[in-house]
């Protein structure tokens, strides 16, 4: 469990911290506030993992072995696991949620759109 940004109780699971983001922000059962963890800062963790994978799968062609690649992808899980952990929650105001809200809808509608005119 992660400590809820606003009231510092133990609130927040791992599966909701990893989830949350502006749109669907993990909720403190204890107080009610809303917060996020910083979506940059995930994306930082999955280029690195994918790195890391690629260059596993380089090494795993190279020496014409398996293992490099098993071991570089069971690393690139446990960094990217530990990334989200140390990753931390922001709070977010009722407003800025409506608003994010708005706007995954909007982008949501765009895409229905384009899908349908292809
Ligand atoms: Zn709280």
């Amino acid at each position: 469990m992660y400590a809820c940004p606003a009231c510092n109780a133990a609130s927040i699971s791992f599966f909701r911290k990893w989830l949350s983001s502006p749109a669907l922000p993990a909720s403190c059962p204890a107080c009610g506030r809303y917060s996020y963890a910083h979506r940059s800062s995930g994306g930082v963790g999955v280029v690195v993992a994918a790195f890391g994978i690629t260059a596993s799968g380089f090494a795993a062609s190279a020496v014409q072995a398996l293992w490099p690649l098993l071991c570089g992808i069971v690393a690139a899980m446990v960094f990217y696991v530990l990334h989200w952990h140390r990753t931390r929650l922001e709070t977010l105001s009722p407003e800025l949620l409506s608003q994010a809200r708005k706007t995954e809808a909007m982008s949501a509608f765009a895409l229905l759109i384009a899908f349908f005119l292809n």
